[in-house]
């Protein structure tokens, strides 16, 4: 791997880069591991090396906060204290203690690759990268992560705060997300990277982007590195990373039927893939034009004749760059038999046997509306 140029090339060549010697490099790792030390957060993850726990919170981590992980890791780790129990279980059952996280490719990916470590590693993590990387879900980062955690493996990391942090230290301006904004990050990670300690080091890089280099307002006078730090010398901290422009927000408006026979339900299995991947529902549509003809043609679509009641709820939610307002309303089954229609599988359950099945989270909102009113007949 060629070491980074010292001058990053986005940096301004007049302006001196405090990193560019090997004393300030060697100064910047024995400073940052010593606040590590004394400053790191007490994590459940943390409490020992073990490859498995680290990869299920190196993957819950990923687009969601530390303070959203914890009760869900130590939830997940007791369900599925190891890869084998995590391979054994029904793919549904590792959905529903997923519930709530998002992203919930995340989930699949890892009961996949808990069961390739199962089949090929005999069910120990395995330590060489190649492996490592041939497992469903890992990419560069996720591999590196657990494998420099776990066994100290030299190797870097990259994700939102470490990017942060070391452009901040090599002065590399303009937009991160280039190629060779990328590529110049992924060298300079390489290059900090202690001879040992390894995992230490990429977590304090990590923590420090938490609880000190924040994106606004970084705390330059709480830092152990600021002598060794490009935007602090340079007074560059507003500045880099470069800010990417605001993704434009869509609007969305979906209708959820709660359809009910008898005292049943109809929930409804989506299909593998895409958003909520197998995940169950309330049959939903999106509206384009009014409530009542996307009603018409969602009921259409499987096969079921219903008779469209109240409104229960309107929930709003946000996915990616969607802002979505989910209206919810109740229709009476008058007849016609389910078919699966843009669906895996439907079936007709008591609403008490809601909890049992994964849903998404604005579908479990339409789960509690309706559990909480219980006896909510359309006459
Ligand atoms: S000196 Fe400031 S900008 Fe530089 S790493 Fe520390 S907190 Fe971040």
């Amino acid at each position: 791997m060629p070491k980074p140029s010292m001058s990053a090339p986005s940096a301004s060549p007049r302006k001196p880069l405090p990193l560019a010697s090997g004393e300030a490099r060697a100064r910047l790792r024995r400073r940052l591991l010593d606040w590590f030390a004394i400053h790191q957060r007490q994590l459940p993850w943390r409490a020992n090396r073990d490859p498995y726990a680290i990869w299920i919170s190196e993957v819950m981590l990923q687009q969601t906060q530390v303070a959203t992980v914890i009760p869900y890791f130590q939830r997940f780790i007791k369900q599925f204290p190891n890869a084998a129990a995590l391979a054994s279980a029904d793919e549904q059952e590792v959905l529903r203690a997923w519930e709530g996280l998002g992203y919930y490719r995340r989930a699949r990916f890892l009961h996949l690759a808990a069961k390739k470590i199962v089949a090929d590693h005999g069910g120990l993590f395995p330590e060489d990268p190649d492996s490592v990387r041939a497992l469903p879900g890992f990419g560069r980062y996720t591999a590196n992560a657990v494998l420099s955690q776990a066994f100290n493996a030299k190797l870097p990391i990259l994700e939102a705060n470490s990017r942060r942090v070391i452009s901040r230290w090599a002065g590399i301006e303009g937009n991160l997300k280039t190629r060779e904004a990328e590529t110049e990050l992924w060298k300079w990670a390489e290059d900090l990277l202690p001879q040992k300690r390894a995992g230490d080091f990429n977590q304090a890089v990590m923590e420090l982007g938490a609880l000190i280099c924040k994106p606004e307002g970084p705390r330059c006078g709480d830092c152990p590195v600021q002598k060794e730090c490009f935007a602090f010398l340079h007074d560059a901290q507003d500045r880099i990373p470069a800010k990417s422009p605001r993704p434009l927000v869509t609007e969305v408006h979906e209708l959820a039927l709660v359809i009910r026979r008898d005292a049943q339900v109809l929930l409804v299995q989506r299909p593998l893939g895409g958003r909520w991947g197998s995940m169950w529902e309330f049959p939903r549509t999106e509206v384009t034009g009014d409530v009542e003809q996307a009603a018409a043609d969602l009921l259409g679509s499987i096969g079921v004749q219903a008779t469209l009641g109240s409104e229960l709820a309107v929930i709003h939610h946000g996915v990616t760059r969607f802002k979505i307002r989910l209206t919810c309303m109740e229709a009476r089954w008058s007849k016609g038999m389910f078919q699966p229609g843009p669906y895996l599988k439907g079936r007709w359950i008591e609403p008490e046997q809601l909890s049992d099945f994964p849903l998404s989270r604005p579908q479990r909102r339409l789960a509690s509306v309706l559990q909480n009113r219980q006896i909510s007949h359309i006459s």
